[in-house]
């Protein structure tokens, strides 16, 4: 689930002061020695998988730091982003710049990790400028924000404050929403064929072959990357199955509000119904003045 604005804002406070923590001195943010992580370091190595976290939020007291330290204690290579838009912690050039350059600075063997943004508007690709967009090294876009709601505002699905009353109507439109997100130059679909709570039971009614086909078509079309989100129920096995057979590539995310590791089964579930292998996993390559990188060629 999403942040409300509230907790999105304070936490952007502290992901701007909370840097300086040393990670020694408070290290409940680092993956435990737990069985199921080390299966899963195990998995991955058979099968020639490098796992990232590519949704490390910087907020609730995460911190580069952490993400790094965590990387180096874990194998889990670490992306960091934070969210970007109108009533929301990067809502501008400015903090969007500041943000970056704070994230690079941290460095893992003196290379920087990955730094990304989330992004909840739709016209976010016009409102970014050339220089942010050339410094960022992924975009991250979910399907969770549609339409207005009763208050005037951008709708979070998370939050309906009213009920669907047809929702295969609804369906038509969150299509229709699905599409133009996939059209934006994005690198990742968070959490894909998120469904809100009161019709997430008509799931495989309402999610379709033909409509789970276009949204994985246009995906891979445009070099997207389908995320596997820890402790998500989506998307399901039948969308990730016809994903993988229409040659897909996958990404890892836990998505967290604060440091607290996230239980990782879902991402370890995920490799072994889909018997994914090094090549089945996403690799970012740098946007390039706001077209997606997949027409340019670069990979790396
Ligand atoms: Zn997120």
């Amino acid at each position: 689930m999403r942040p409300t604005a509230t907790l999105a804002f304070a936490c952007v406070a502290a992901a701007f002061v909370a840097t300086a923590a040393t990670p020694a001195e408070k290290a409940d943010y680092r993956y435990g020695l737990t069985r199921l992580n080390d299966v899963l370091a195990k998995e991955c190595a058979r099968r020639g998988i490098t796992i990232t976290d590519w949704h490390i939020h910087l907020r609730g007291g995460m911190t580069a730091a952490m993400a790094a330290d965590r990387e180096k204690t874990s194998g889990i290579r670490s992306g960091v982003l934070e969210n970007h838009g109108r009533e929301w912690p990067l809502d501008s050039d400015e903090t969007l710049a500041a943000f970056i350059a704070d994230a690079k600075k941290t460095l893992i063997d003196g290379r920087t990790m990955p730094v990304g943004i989330q992004v909840n508007d739709r016209d976010w690709h016009r409102r970014v400028s050339p220089e942010n967009l050339a410094a960022l090294d992924y975009v991250l876009a979910d399907t969770m924000i549609m339409g207005t709601g009763r208050n005037g505002k951008p709708q979070r699905l998370w939050l309906l404050d009213e009920p669907i009353s047809d929702p295969d109507a609804w369906m038509e439109r969150y299509m229709e929403h699905n599409m133009r997100v996939l059209d934006e130059p994005i690198s990742i679909l968070a959490n894909p064929t998120y469904l809100p709570t009161c019709i997430a039971g008509e799931y495989d009614r309402l999610w379709t072959e033909e409509r789970m086909r276009k949204v994985i078509a246009k995906a891979v079309a445009k070099g997207i990357a389908l995320e596997i989100q820890a402790e998500s129920p989506f998307p399901r096995a039948k969308f990730l199955k016809l994903a993988k057979k229409m040659g897909a590539k996958f990404s890892f995310g836990t998505n967290n509000f604060d440091p607290k590791p996230k239980d990782l089964s879902r991402w370890l579930e995920v490799i072994d119904w889909l018997d994914l292998k090094g090549d089945d996993i996403w690799r970012p390559a740098k946007l390039k003045n706001g077209q997606h990188p997949s027409t340019d060629g670069e990979r790396g």
